[in-house]
């Protein structure tokens, strides 16, 4: 049976396989934990990328405080692993998810999840009285700073608070306000702009619901494209970065390349196709995610990636003939770094060149 090892050197792989740079992720966390640990928030960094308990821990043990996952399912699986401190970043809504959310609680106390509104609040109160567990859950308001996907818009934040101050089993500990919509802003000093301006609202609305009695010890946001700015905004206190672990083409297009591409995907030329300026490798839609553009083939200026169907996409060129004869080994830089790692099931870590670690991406498919 085909069964890679530690130790076994990247040719002798199978492909499409996920591949990461051992050399090139350690300097991304470094590098991150250099630009903000100095600031005053502690990081918990998104859990939605890496889909991969080992690598939280990685995480954790070079200074993150905890960390976020989107779904509740994706907390199950991590909170199972050890790691206790999890904020929940999407809404629990519905009877089946509520009741999940209260098993996990019941055995992991230390997990904290958002609400937006009066129904999902009020839902998960009633809950957890039935459930007799005594200790309220920690919460925090979702606020919609912009982005529009999910959050109480800001003038209602107050009536929210209220509202959850009525509810015995909640306990309000603080404010998420994610911009999800500036991550990719170009141009630094326009980036840098339009975060100031949400974070202003995020701010404000902590400010206010202070001013009402209300304890907001948490104020919690930033991605990969902002983290940078709303860590140097007084009154953020946390940061949820994600993608700046592995990166991908549609971020470096954004932000630079102060953080490196570490994860590619090895791909191999398996025709030559019917052209003198193509070949065709072994990676299409379900090898890469094609919602950000199309991947790009890594240290090939001159060669285009456009995919030929779920299992096929064509290498091309205008000029400057590559050396890549049928058997090559292509590496693919992703062009939208989550939705493509959700396609693998393993992580294949080198260093140089050998395999060291082999991850399993653990929440793959956890979309509940
Ligand atoms: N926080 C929330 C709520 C998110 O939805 C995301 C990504 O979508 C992040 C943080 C992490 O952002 P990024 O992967 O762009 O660093
Ligand atoms: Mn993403």
């Amino acid at each position: 049976m085909y069964d890679p090892k530690p130790g076994d050197r990247l040719d002798s792989l199978d492909t499409p396989s996920m591949i990461v740079d051992l050399d090139i992720m350690e300097e991304n966390i470094h590098k991150l934990m250099l630009l903000l640990k100095p600031l005053a928030v502690n990081i918990r960094p998104h859990l939605k990328t890496t889909k991969s308990p080992i690598l939280a821990k990685k995480l954790i043990a070079a200074g993150a405080k905890g960390a976020c996952v989107a779904k509740l399912s994706e907390a199950e699986v991590m909170a199972a692993e050890g790691i206790e401190d999890l904020l929940i970043t999407c809404e629990i809504i519905g009877p089946a998810k509520v009741a999940r959310l209260i098993e996990l609680f019941r055995k992991h106390p230390g997990v904290q999840i958002v609400v937006d509104s009066d129904i999902g609040a009020t839902a998960i109160d009633t809950a957890l009285g039935e459930s007799g567990i005594q200790e309220p859950i920690q919460v925090l308001i979702d606020l919609d700073v912009g982005l529009h996907r999910t959050g109480v818009a800001p003038g209602l934040a107050l009536a929210l608070a209220q509202h959850i101050s009525t509810l015995g089993h909640l306990k309000l500990r603080g404010i998420q306000g994610y911009e999800g919509h500036l991550q990719h802003v170009h141009g630094r000093e326009e980036r840098e702009k339009e975060c100031r301006a949400a974070m202003a609202i995020l701010t404000g609305t902590a400010t206010l619901l202070r001013e009402k009695g209300f304890n907001i010890q948490v104020v919690t946001t930033g991605g990969t494209g902002t983290a940078e700015f709303c860590a140097t905004t007084p009154g953020v206190t946390e940061v949820q970065p994600g993608s700046f672990i592995f990166m991908d083409s549609d971020y470096r297009n954004a932000v630079g390349s102060y953080f490196s591409h570490s994860l590619t995907i090895l791909s191999t030329v398996i025709s030559k196709s019917t052209s003198e300026r193509r070949v065709t490798i072994d990676a299409g839609l379900k090898t890469l995610s094609t919602d950000s553009g199309f991947a790009e083939p890594k240290d090939m200026p001159d060669v285009t990636y456009t995919p030929m169907g779920d299992e096929h996409g064509w290498l091309e060129w205008k000029e400057n003939k590559p050396d890549i004869p049928i058997g090559a080994r292509v590496e693919m830089i992703p062009s939208h770094i989550d939705p493509t790692v959700n396609l693998h099931d393993f992580y294949y870590a080198h260093r140089k060149g050998v395999i060291e670690e082999i991850w399993p991406v653990a929440t793959r498919g956890r979309v509940q």
